[in-house]
């Protein structure tokens, strides 16, 4: 079953809102960040794209947070392209519980667990 608009709208609202959250604690933790920040000077500072984010100047902890923040500018962009929700892998439906649990999944349990599998 496809997703409504309406909760599209709102996963996208969370997504920016945790963006901002990210955001925000990187300009706390880094001067450096802080700087590249004030010099990329966008009107929101959810309009940075993780892309732009150089990431030698963060540590470790930034660099764990840039990396959920890509997921979720990946997210963004699924939206956009009308693919929000539908895993990255499979394209089968995620799940509005999965969604909203973690509104930056990209994959459904099933390839996730396959994923994790490997992984160990
Ligand atoms: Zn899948």
């Amino acid at each position: 079953m496809a997703l409504s608009k309406k909760f599209i709208d709102k996963m996208e609202k969370s997504l920016l809102a945790i963006k901002r959250e990210i955001i925000d604690e990187l300009v706390g933790s880094s001067k450096e960040f802080e700087e590249m920040v004030t010099d990329l000077s966008p009107k929101d500072l959810a309009d940075i794209a993780s892309d732009d984010i150089d990431r030698k100047m963060l540590e470790a902890k930034g660099q764990t947070l840039l990396k959920r923040m890509k997921l979720i500018d990946a997210a963004i962009a699924r939206i956009k392209q009308g693919k929000y929700g539908l895993c990255a892998k499979c394209g089968k439906p995620i799940g509005e519980k999965r969604l909203e649990a973690i509104p930056y999944v990209l994959q459904c349990i099933e390839c996730k667990e396959a994923d994790e599998k490997r992984a160990r």
